[in-house]
């Protein structure tokens, strides 16, 4: 089977391999003759299978103990309100660094919650950078400081971590989960939709330390709070049970690439053979991030003006390119090249962006 040159930004490529092995499984899962679907969420079965998610995930990302790993509904976006309805405490701020649509959109509903603020922004240069970190900006009542780990968007992302001493630090790290090593010690909170890097859609991720969990209070919605998913193995209602599933042989698939360690290192591989179709071409293809704040799941870039993108795009789309269109707030072009986007894909992008540069 020819697979689509698939490069959307999320939902996205999953492996072929998962999708291949669910399909093996698709009516009878674990020789119970029922689908995933059919099966109860109580039943040993299903929890087999969503105890072997946490276990892969906790292998994977090196989650110590002291973390809790969560399974929430609602998108990346009821992160953006569940984070400062538990972790917002009175009398302080939430501070945000800027860093794109995703990270205003973030700091939107925590206003709605309690006192929030931006302390760093790139807006003003059209979110081409992370701005550099500077602890002296986080306020001195901060209840946490929330970034973006990578900007989908935009196509930037963190090259290194903010270090708080006494502030706790949350990440919505949606669209770079699992692409690179990550030292979960040095964050307190990390949430991330699943259909970029980790699944289908339908589950978010979260992973908080522990201690944290004090801060939510009683009188909070019972869905909308931590404690509710933490005490109970986030099976306090049904799950997304298929979501679940699918993200567990992603992560056994993450598994047999050889970790995150490996899938680092073809991600880098994959991130500079674009970029350097962008750089080679002596600005046929404008980058949009700066140099240093490029992301390797999102690259982005324009052509010289709207007509040329225009032609590019559609050209692309006649060779068989999936979701090449940048978001809809900024336009111009985006090929994200999340975990399962096969490299060889990449190459045949690659070559295709050579090709129209010379025709053109
Ligand atoms: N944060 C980031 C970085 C994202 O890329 C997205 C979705 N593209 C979201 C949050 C929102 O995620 P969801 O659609 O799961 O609510």
């Amino acid at each position: 089977m020819n697979r689509a040159l698939n490069f959307n930004a999320g939902p996205a490529a999953l492996p072929e391999a998962v999708l291949k092995e669910a399909e093996k499984n698709w009516l009878n899962i674990n020789g119970s003759n029922m689908a995933i679907m059919e099966l109860s969420h109580r039943s040993k079965e299903y929890d087999a299978i969503h105890n072997k998610a946490i276990a892969l995930l906790r292998k994977l990302l090196s989650i110590p103990e002291n973390y809790e790993v969560l399974f929430i509904q609602g998108g990346a976006s009821l992160q953006f309100s569940m984070v400062p309805m538990n972790l917002l405490l009175e009398g302080s701020t939430a501070n945000y660094i800027s860093t794109g649509s995703w990270s205003e959109k973030a700091l939107k509903e925590a206003v709605k919650v309690g006192k929030a603020a931006a302390i760093s922004s790139s807006k003003g240069e059209n979110f081409k950078f992370i701005p550099q970190f500077d602890a002296s900006a986080v306020t001195e009542d901060a209840s946490y400081l929330h970034i973006t780990s990578n900007n989908t968007i935009y196509g930037t992302q963190w090259q290194k971590f903010p270090v708080l001493e006494n502030v706790p630090l949350i990440a919505d790290m949606s669209s770079d989960i699992l692409s690179r090593p990550i030292n979960v010690e040095n964050f307190d909170l990390i949430y991330a939709g699943a259909q970029k890097n980790l699944g289908p859609s339908g589950v978010t991720v979260v992973i908080m330390k522990k201690d944290l969990l004090e801060r939510s209070n009683d009188s909070l919605p019972t869905m909308l709070n931590y404690n509710t998913y933490a005490k109970n193995n986030s099976l306090y209602n049904t799950p997304p049970t298929l979501a679940i599933y699918l993200l567990s042989l992603v992560l056994e698939w993450a598994e047999q690439q050889g970790g995150v360690e490996v899938i680092e290192k073809i991600n880098n591989e994959k991130s500079d053979v674009l970029y350097q179709a962008i750089d080679e071409s002596e600005g046929f293809y404008i980058g949009h991030a700066e140099n240093t704040s490029r992301s390797k799941m999102n690259v982005t870039f324009n052509l010289k003006d709207e007509e040329t993108s225009k032609k590019f795009l559609q050209k692309a789309k006649e060779a068989g390119f999936i979701g090449l269109n940048g978001h809809r707030s900024i336009g111009g072009c985006r090929a994200s090249i999340y975990n399962a986007v096969p490299m060889e894909h990449v190459y045949q992008l690659a070559e295709f962006m050579k090709s129209f540069r010379k025709g053109n």
